[in-house]
């Protein structure tokens, strides 16, 4: 594939699932990457594969929802490999419930690592690609990001939201600079265990989380997005299970 061997790409939620299959398929195709996430040794774990199979990775300890962790994460990145190309917005949360459940610290929860988390990663990146006047951001969203139904209304109004702020974003920077949204639908990872209740959590994984995509799958769409000349910019890769029809 074009255009992805030797730059240097930055993952946050990089310790399972997508941001895991994300690392380990740029890296496979010549990336040098850059992993973030809170879970330190899943990390090494992943970074230490990586290595093992010729590539190059550093990885760092990072919480989203702190501005000042993604701008050192930034600079770290800088630090190890001189730039950063890519930025991907890949960390999220999904503790869906009823609106009249009242889980109010998880809607906070929510809107800082999905929401802020985003912005944060645009607030520490963009000026390294506005200096060097090249970059590109890929916002991982969801299906929710056009879709909502009963127990996705935060976690689908948080990903709405990132999706406008991905499309102002692309509006807003030099024509230089990319901005990407890929939107999953159901995929294997980690993600349904943020639900608490556990009679959902049950119904979550029976009812929607079915037919699943591989994570190498949305691995793949980021993968086509990056690779396309500079002058194109894919704005936006809906991916779902070929099977996933209502949502
Ligand atoms: P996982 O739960 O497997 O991965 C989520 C990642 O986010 C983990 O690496 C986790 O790492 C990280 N993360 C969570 N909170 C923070 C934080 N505060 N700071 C830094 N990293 C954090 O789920 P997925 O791989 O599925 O999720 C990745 C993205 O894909 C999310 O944005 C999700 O909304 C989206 N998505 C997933 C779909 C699916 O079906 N799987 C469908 C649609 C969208 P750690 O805990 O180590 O910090």
């Amino acid at each position: 594939m074009e255009n992805i061997k030797g730059k240097v790409i930055a993952i946050t939620g990089a310790s399972s699932g997508i941001g895991e299959a994300i690392a380990r398929h740029l890296s496979g195709l010549g990336a040098k990457v850059v992993l973030g996430a809170r879970r330190l040794a899943k990390l090494e774990t992943i970074a230490n594969d990586i290595v093992n199979k010729g590539g190059q990775v550093v990885y760092k300890k990072l919480d989203v929802t702190q501005p000042d962790d993604v701008k050192d994460f930034v600079n770290f990145a800088i630090g190890e490999f001189n730039t950063i190309d890519v930025f991907i917005n890949n960390a999220g949360l999904m503790p869906l419930s009823m609106i009249n459940a009242y889980k109010v610290d998880e809607w906070h929860k929510m809107i800082d690592v999905n929401i802020k988390g985003v912005l944060h990663g645009i607030a520490a990146a963009l000026p390294v690609f506005e200096e060097k006047d090249s970059g590109q951001f890929i916002n991982i969203t969801s299906v929710g990001d056009r879709w909502v139904g009963p127990t996705s209304t935060v976690y689908s109004a948080t990903k709405f939201a990132v999706r406008a702020i991905s499309e102002g974003l692309r509006q807003e920077v030099s024509d230089n600079i990319r901005v990407t949204i890929v939107a999953p639908g159901a995929t294997e990872s980690e993600l349904a265990e943020t639900i608490s209740d556990p009679e959902l959590k049950k119904v979550a994984i029976e009812q929607f989380r079915v037919n699943l995509l591989p994570a190498e799958a949305i691995a793949r769409a980021v993968a086509y997005a990056i690779s396309q000349p500079s002058e194109v910019d894919v704005n936006e890769l809906v991916v779902r299970p070929t099977a996933q029809k209502a949502y």
